[in-house]
């Protein structure tokens, strides 16, 4: 077993410790539900898109340090884009995460922290649920699961 450690960097920790946008927006325009059974992360994804763009975006939910830290990376990279840009980032971001670990990946700024889960397949699973909440809201589905 490889050691966790290098995974749980500052911006990780740091995001963990004071989520970013973490409350529920109310009336929202759009809302999903992500799930992720394989190590019980849940969290609650509220949006409100205006003419195309992502005014404000914010999460609620529990789970473990790299599903937090992932979901308030998320709203801090996506707030202000174009629903268009952000779904972008969602291929960006889902291409880094399931790239080899020997393999170079893009540079996608603060987002690059979560590159190590590439180590370790079932945190793929954690740090990409905020990413398949997000598109799943945007798509207009209700609910998602990484199952
Ligand atoms: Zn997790």
């Amino acid at each position: 077993m490889s050691d966790l450690s290098d995974l749980y960097q500052e911006v990780i920790l740091d995001h963990n410790r004071r989520p970013r946008n973490f409350r529920r927006i109310d009336p929202a325009s759009h809302h999903a539900d992500g799930y992720n059974p394989l190590c019980g992360d849940k969290l609650s994804l509220t949006l409100q898109v205006d003419g195309g763009s992502i005014a404000d975006v914010a999460f609620e939910g529990s789970g473990c340090a790299i599903s937090k830290a992932s979901a308030s990376l998320m709203t801090d990279a996506v707030k202000g884009k174009s629903v268009d840009e952000a779904r972008s980032l969602f291929e960006r971001f889902h291409r880094m995460v399931t790239t080899p670990p020997d393999l170079p990946v893009e540079d996608m700024g603060k987002l690059s922290v979560l590159a190590g889960v590439r180590e370790f397949p079932v945190r793929v699973k954690c740090a990409s649920l905020a990413w398949h909440t997000l598109k799943a809201a945007l798509d207009r589905k209700a609910a998602v699961s990484t199952e």
